[in-house]
């Protein structure tokens, strides 16, 4: 029988739920368990596809093509398992479908309510993750704050759950916080007692309370959680400040909350090797030397729009022995500036984005990381604005351009394919998630995978314009990854310099910490070689 574990969470938002719903498939899956993971989003959005990433962080893709919650990327990276539909549930994904039913006229004339009709299809989708991965434990994580008025029906739908299974087959972790008052440096237990009590309106105890607090939590404290929150003392958890999120799977190990859940579930598990990731902890907080990147966006106030890209580095820079430092240029900068606001990096970065606020600034970058000898590396947009640039500089374009950006460009290297057709709506019609490419054999991007073949997740609409293929390749832009059927440029590099690479997906989601992706690698090497 499958295994369910619920993390919920008080307080605050913020705290890490994701981070920690991650670790625990991480130790629970290094103790042998299949495990799988959940994110539930209780907002009306059908999926993260069309939100903000100033509000929400990066949209992260799966190889199935879904646009989650950053959350997401967490679990992949943690459990080095691909995931997809099935672990990704949103309101609107829930409301959607029970609305399409009763359209259908499936409620054969009855009232449809929240509950039971949204709860049960709650329910039908969590227990469809496990019966889709054959997972014996799934440990599902409500997004939200409780008390919020959108995780109700979800907390109705997990106390339903536990009461129609038996008791060892559901548990429920709940994340909390301590605030230290500066005052008194004293840590404070009842914001967490306020949100237990919160959690028992709902009708859910919980069975462990993880506390984040800023320091070490004192053994009194513990028993007073314990004697408040109605929960064994050896199931109150501290979740100290980290220097790294991938701490927390082993020290939530120190504190034996594996072995406890596992307990609780009545599961037997292994050992549980962790020496792989202990080794990449330790690189990553012992470097030898350093690396200063300089990433170029719209969105560089917020740290999280670019969430994968910078987890990537970090896995580079930890499997070269090389902390990776990165800089934020806002792109509007680089158009104010010049290459000025360029300066002191030892390669440049574009990330993916959409709109035309700043793409000028984006332009130079690349532009200015090919005529300087800087290792380059574009992501998405970052592909097309150095395809932009070389149309500008090496092939005398002067007005060359994207189409999403200068509809009436003479030159229009990146464009809407006519087999696209004319795409209007904002949700859902972009190329998203794995195609196949093959790479382009004695290129530099054949050196970087050592394989012909490789599959990366995608998220635009706009392609490179396989009209001026032949241009471009003449001039030393040199297409390095295609479709399978020849038609798509997938990847691009400049054939006079060291390392100029653009993809027209987004290796980040790929990367692993035990597992770096190449495209970083081979970038985070390149600047190292160029002198840090
Ligand atoms: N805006 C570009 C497009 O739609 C690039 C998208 C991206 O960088 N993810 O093609």
């Amino acid at each position: 029988m499958p295994k369910y574990v619920f993390v919920t969470g008080g307080v605050v938002s913020g705290l890490g739920k994701g981070v920690l719903t991650a670790s625990l498939g991480c130790l629970l899956q290094a103790r042998g368990r299949r495990v799988t993971l959940m994110k539930i989003d209780p907002y009306l959005n059908v999926d993260a596809g069309t939100m903000n990433p100033y509000e929400h962080g990066e949209v992260f893709v799966t190889r199935d093509g879904l646009e989650t919650d950053l959350d997401i990327g967490h679990y992949e990276r943690f459990l080095g398992q691909d995931l997809g539909e099935p672990n990704y549930l949103t309101t609107g994904r829930v409301y959607r479908d029970v609305i399409a039913r009763e359209r259908n006229g499936d409620y054969l004339g009855h009232t449809v309510q929240v509950i039971p009709h949204i709860t049960d299809e709650i329910k039908r989708r969590i227990r469809g993750a496990v019966e889709a991965t054959g997972a014996d434990v799934v440990a599902v994580e409500v997004g939200g704050t409780v008390g919020d008025i959108e995780g109700l029906p979800y907390l109705e739908a997990m106390r339903q759950l536990r009461d129609e299974l038996p008791r060892s087959d559901v548990a429920v972790v709940h994340l909390s916080y301590l605030p230290l008052l500066s005052t008194t440096g004293e840590l404070k237990t009842k914001p967490t007692q306020h949100s237990v009590k919160e959690l028992r309106t709902a009708g859910i105890q919980p069975d462990f309370i993880v506390a984040r607090c800023p320091t070490a939590i004192p053994p009194g404290l513990r028993d007073k959680i314990a004697l408040f929150c109605d929960v064994p003392r050896g199931h109150v958890i501290a979740a100290q400040d980290l220097p790294t999120i991938y701490g927390v799977p082993l020290a939530m190990r120190e504190e034996g909350l594996d072995t406890k859940l596992l307990a609780r579930l009545g599961l037997e598990g292994g050992d549980g090797d962790l020496a792989a990731w202990e080794g990449f902890v330790g690189r990553l907080a012992n470097p030898e030397r350093t690396v200063r990147i300089g990433i170029v966006g719209k969105y560089v106030e917020l740290h999280d729009a670019y969430l994968s890209i910078l987890e990537a580095l970090h896995h580079a820079g930890a499997a070269l022995a090389t902390r990776v430092e990165v800089g934020w240029i806002p792109s509007d900068r680089v158009e104010g500036e010049g290459e000025r606001a360029l300066d002191g990096f030892a390669g440049i970065l574009v990330p993916g984005g959409f709109g035309e606020r700043g793409i000028e600034g984006k332009v130079l970058a690349a532009s200015y990381a090919r005529r300087a000898g800087i290792p380059y590396l574009g992501i998405c947009l970052g592909m097309q604005v150095a395809t932009i640039a070389f149309a500008r500089d090496a092939l005398g374009w002067k007005r060359a351009n994207s189409t999403e950006f200068d509809p009436q460009t003479p030159h229009p290297v990146i464009d809407l394919l006519p087999e696209q057709g004319g795409v209007t709506a904002k949700g859902g019609t972009m190329r998203r998630g794995e195609y196949r490419a093959e790479v382009v054999p004695g290129t530099l991007l054949h050196r970087v995978y050592g394989a012909r073949e490789v599959g990366e997740r995608h998220r635009h609409r706009y392609e490179f314009n396989p009209r001026y293929r032949e241009a471009f390749s003449s001039a030393g832009l040199l297409p390095s990854a295609l479709s399978p059927d020849g038609l798509l440029v997938e990847a691009v590099e400049a054939t006079d310099h060291a390392w100029y690479v653009g993809v027209q997906y987004h290796p980040e989601f790929r990367s692993r910490p035990l597992s770096p992706h190449p495209l970083f690698v081979g970038f985070v090497r390149a600047c190292l070689d160029r002198g840090g």
